[in-house]
């Protein structure tokens, strides 16, 4: 799906998070929010889900307005930094959540999610540790998880938040580099939030800079970093 962000604006009390924000993302584009700490980024990502609702404004999936549609509505997927897994499910239980929370007619049967979990499991290279609680996996083994589980029911859109800010540098390399390939394999229209540049020029076909609540420029990486727009990106870059 793509997704269109039109006009959005956003305060808390008197402080402004968004400022009239607008987006064009392509259906299969992999766009990565980037900014300072405090620009916005978690906020437009949580308006787009539907976590958040904004003051102004609308969201648009391909042609059709969710601005009002509830999160569990909105058919996305979601990794967060800290994406609590459920320590007293095993990985595969875990994955199969969601699967086993949809209502009877929609629930795939107990062979189907089954197969449905060994599928992910392998496309994020865990094959062998479905039987696994989180307390015996690593930092890295989780957010794996964790993205497993939010692409278990097929979401048209893939948003993250920070998901490997508390993973050392050489496994958030190989998470880069896993979360790469998944998109090119799947193809899911996907919006990554990093305040780390290196992160997001690796991963994203464009990448929209925010500052304020605005975004400053939205570009390829290798334009961005050709062309910076403003004073602003060429300080923040350098
Ligand atoms: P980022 O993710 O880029 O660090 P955020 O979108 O989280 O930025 O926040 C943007 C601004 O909005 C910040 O100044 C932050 O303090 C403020 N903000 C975000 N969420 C809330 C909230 N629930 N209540 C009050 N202020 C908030
Ligand atoms: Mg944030």
């Amino acid at each position: 799906m793509s997704i269109e962000v039109r006009e959005i604006s956003k305060a808390f009390q008197a402080h402004v998070a968004l400022a009239a924000v607008s987006l064009k993302i392509e259906q299969g584009d992999f766009v990565a929010l980037l900014g300072p700490s405090g620009s916005g980024k978690t906020t437009l990502l949580r308006v787009i889900a539907g976590l958040e609702y904004a003051d102004a404004g609308r969201v648009y999936f391909t042609d059709i307005d969710v601005t009002n549609k509830p999160v569990q509505d909105r058919g996305i997927g979601f990794v967060f930094q800290n994406y609590a897994l459920f320590r007293h499910m095993t990985v595969a239980k875990n994955i199969a959540f969601g699967m086993n929370m949809l209502p009877g007619k929609l629930r795939p049967d107990a062979n189907a999610i089954e197969k449905r979990v060994a599928e992910l499991l392998e496309l994020v290279q865990l094959a062998d540790l479905g039987g696994r609680y989180p307390n015996q996996l690593s930092g890295g083994q989780r957010q794996r998880v964790a993205l497993a589980r939010a692409l278990a029911r097929e979401p048209k859109i893939l948003l993250l938040d920070e998901p490997f800010g508390a993973l050392d540098a050489k496994v958030r390399r190989e998470l880069r580099l896993a979360l790469r390939a998944i998109h090119e394999r799947l193809g899911i229209t996907t919006i990554f939030v990093t305040h780390d540049q290196e992160e997001a020029f690796a991963l994203a076909d464009h990448v929209a800079i925010l500052h304020n609540g605005k975004i400053e420029q939205f570009d390829s990486p290798s334009q961005i970093q050709q062309l910076p727009n403003s004073e602003f990106v060429r300080a923040f870059l350098a």
